[in-house]
This record gives structure tokens, C-alpha cells and sequence, in this order.
């Protein structure tokens, strides 16, 4: 199965951690491998695959239009042009060449709070973030007062791990709405619960844009930006395979089409009986792992990106020599290699989310012959004090 890893000395890793482009994303389910096989049989009008494939899948998530681009990352990069011109020709090759009027409206508002690496795609397609409160506190009058003639944008970042000092969802769509500003949401990681494919943009959201290669388990390279026609067709007219400013960041068919399978699939899925299963995944590893020695091990909700599901923290008392990211690199370095999220000096997390079948139990063993050979690691801090 492993053998175009293992031909070349590449040992595959356990996904304890999340759907981290840096570990190839997520799995695909073999519907998603099928469509893509069958997509790479014969050639096609990339500009009519694409359409066909929009339109499907706005029909399917409820929303307007939907685009599909080559990731959440390219989606902000083309809502943020889209946002910039509209879908004016005119203002598109003025965008294009940089010409008079290019900067008209290159502003867009976001919250300090929520800053992170993603925004970078918007700086890339010329925006100019403006920020608004800070890491612990936005006030509705300060994101009112950024709003000007030059706003091309308001745009949230979704999530409950960027939620802290911010406005919520609600909140800020209300002031785009009072201003007649449109909002863009970055719900790239967003999935489950899937109700998400349509909450943002029924609630007065312009555009959400999600990634393919997480949740949705569809190709790495793969995402989509769901919403309202107009401002989803002014994205597309600067999207790949049109050669322009979108032309780098390019799908094949076989990425379309997987995307497709990939929303079906996700949409088709018992979301109740996968939280179950993670649940009972859950449960073992901590009456697995709790109590070994100089260890604790709880449930912790929500999970990754503040999402419904359940994962497990494990904890390592104090005292000890062993840090939550030794921890980690041991797991990375061992005979069957487990990568899990660090959570914090002395803890790690682990996420069953993305496990194969049989694989919970490989990532308990290691953990424990870890713990194992790493002891002794400390003992309770009221133990060590006396
Ligand atoms: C993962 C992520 C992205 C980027 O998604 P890609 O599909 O990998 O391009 C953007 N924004 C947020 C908040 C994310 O978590």
C-alpha cells in the first residue's frame, strides 16, 4: 500500500493530529479515488467540467453559486479579487495591469483577534488588511469606524480556537450589513458539523470559503468558495483555467471531479455514528493511558479548530523530564510513527478523527511503550514538594 513511500526510505505516519497539509492533508474515501481514476481516462472541456461541477455542488450545499478552486487558501486569494472588481471587465483587467482605478477598493477589514498565516492570501491579491481591536477585545464601533469608501470587504475567520477578544459571526455580519459591505468567511476547517457548507452564507455571509483537503476528505488541492452568484462569478472570471490572475493556482480534472465525489460523500455520511466512533475511541485511550505512571489522560470538547468532536489530552505531571513536544518527537521518531498535536509545556493532544481502522490501537501502544521507555516522568507536584 505504502510502497511508493517505502521505495524511497519514507516511513508513512499515523494521523493522530488533524488534517495538516504538512502530513498530505486528509485520506480520500475510494469514491473520491474512483472519480478521480475515471476523470484522468479522457480529456474534457476543463471550463465545462467546472461549470458542471459548480453547479452541482451549490445545489448540493445550498447556497447560489459555488467555485471550486485549488484550496481554502487560493479561495480567499480569489474572493479578495473578487471582492476588488466585481465582475466588471473593465476593473478586471484594471486590476490586472494595476491601471487607474485598480485600488479603488483594496481594504479589508479583520479582526486582530483573529489574524493568522491564512490572511497572507489576501495580502497576496493586493488587499490591505485593516485591523481592527485587539487580541482580547473588538468592539462593534471600532470594525464601524474601518469602514469606508475603500472597504472591498469585511472578513471572518470561523472557528471557536479564533473566537477569543473577537467579534462573533452574527455581530460582524450585522455591521456588513448595516454598512452594505460584504463578508467573506474563512470556514476552511470548519467541517463537520456539515450544516456549515450553508450556515455562514444563510445568515449573511456573501461567500464562505472551505477547504477540499480537510474535512471533506476530498484532494489535497482542492477547496471551494460557496455563495452569492454575482460575487461568486466575479471570482471565477479571475480563476484558472482563465489565464489570469488565478491562472497559478490550477486543478486538474482529476481534482474537480474528486472534489465533487468528495462533497457527496461527506453530505451522504452518518456525522452522528462518527462522533460515536470517536467518542468510543475516546473512551479507551484514556482508561488506556490515565494513571500510567506521572500521566493523566481526559476527554477534551470541542476538538480541533473548535469543532464537535471529542479528542484526548494527555497530560504529564510535573516534575518530570519529559515535555508535551518530547513527547511528540519520540511518537514522530518511533517504530510506528504517530503524529499528535502538542498542547501546551506538558501536554499532547490526541485526535482519532483521521484514523485508519485498527490504527487506535497502534497509536495507544506506542503511546504507552513511549511513556514507557521515557520514564520515569515525574510524579504528581504535591508528591515531589514533600
Ligand atoms: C487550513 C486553513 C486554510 C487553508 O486551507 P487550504 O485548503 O489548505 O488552502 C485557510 N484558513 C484556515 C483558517 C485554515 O484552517
Amino acid at each position: 500500500m505504502s510502497n511508493v513511500y517505502r521505495r524511497l526510505g519514507i516511513r508513512p505516519i499515523i494521523n493522530a493530529n488533524t488534517t495538516l497539509t504538512r502530513l498530505g492533508g486528509s485520506l480520500m474515501p475510494p469514491p473520491v479515488l474512483d472519480a478521480m481514476r475515471q476523470a484522468a481516462r479522457a480529456y474534457v472541456d476543463v471550463f465545462e467540467l467546472e461549470a458542471a461541477v459548480s453547479r452541482r455542488i451549490a445545489v448540493l450545499t445550498r447556497n447560489e453559486s459555488a467555485l471550486v478552486t485549488s484550496g481554502a487558501a487560493a479561495g480567499l486569494f480569489l474572493a479578495a479579487l473578487g471582492a476588488q472588481t466585481g465582475p466588471d471587465p473593465g476593473a478586471i483587467s484594471a486590476r490586472q495591469r494595476l491601471g487607474p482605478g485598480a485600488a479603488a477598493r483594496r481594504e479589508f477589514v479583520v479582526q486582530t483577534a483573529q489574524r493568522n498565516p491564512y490572511d497572507l492570501a489576501l495580502t497576496l491579491a493586493g488587499a490591505r488588511l485593516v485591523q481592527v481591536g485587539n487580541v482580547w477585545l473588538t468592539e462593534s464601533s471600532e470594525v464601524e469606524s474601518a469602514i469606508g469608501p475603500r472597504t472591498a470587504a469585511l472578513v471572518f475567520f470561523a472557528g471557536a480556537h479564533l473566537a477569543s477578544g473577537a467579534l462573533s459571526f452574527a455581530e460582524f455580519a450585522e455591521i456588513g450589513r448595516g454598512a452594505g459591505v460584504p463578508v467573506i468567511v474563512d470556514a476552511a476547517a470548519q467541517l463537520p458539523p456539515r450544516e456549515n457548507l450553508w450556515r455562514y452564507t444563510q445568515a449573511g455571509a456573501i461567500a464562505a470559503v472551505f477547504s477540499g483537503g480537510k474535512g471533506l476528505r476530498g484532494p489535497g488541492p482542492s477547496g471551494l468558495i460557496l455563495g452569492e452568484s454575482t460575487f461568486v462569478e466575479a471570482c471565477r472570471l479571475h480563476a484558472f483555467p482563465r489565464q489570469r490572475l488565478g491562472r497559478p493556482m490550477k486543478l486538474g480534472k482529476e481534482e474537480i471531479a474528486g472534489l465533487l465525489a468528495a462533497v457527496e460523500w461527506y453530505l451522504e455520511r452518518d456525522e452522528a455514528a462518527e462522533v460515536n466512533r470517536c467518542e468510543d475511541v475516546v473512551g479507551g485511550w484514556v482508561r488506556a493511558l490515565h494513571g500510567l505512571p506521572g500521566v493523566s489522560a481526559c476527554r477534551d470538547f470541542p476538538g480541533e479548530a473548535g469543532r464537535p468532536l471529542p479528542r484526548v489530552i494527555v497530560s504529564l505531571h510535573a516534575g518530570g523530564t519529559l515535555t508535551g513536544a518530547s513527547l511528540r518527537d519520540a511518537l514522530l521518531a518511533s517504530e510506528t510513527p504517530v503524529d499528535v498535536a502538542i498542547a501546551g509545556d506538558r501536554s499532547i493532544y490526541l485526535n482519532p478523527e483521521l484514523l485508519q481502522p485498527g490504527e487506535e490501537e497502534t497509536v495507544v501502544v506506542s503511546v504507552q511503550r513511549v511513556l514507557r521507555e521515557l520514564a520515569p516522568i515525574g510524579v504528581p507536584e504535591e508528591t515531589a514538594k514533600t
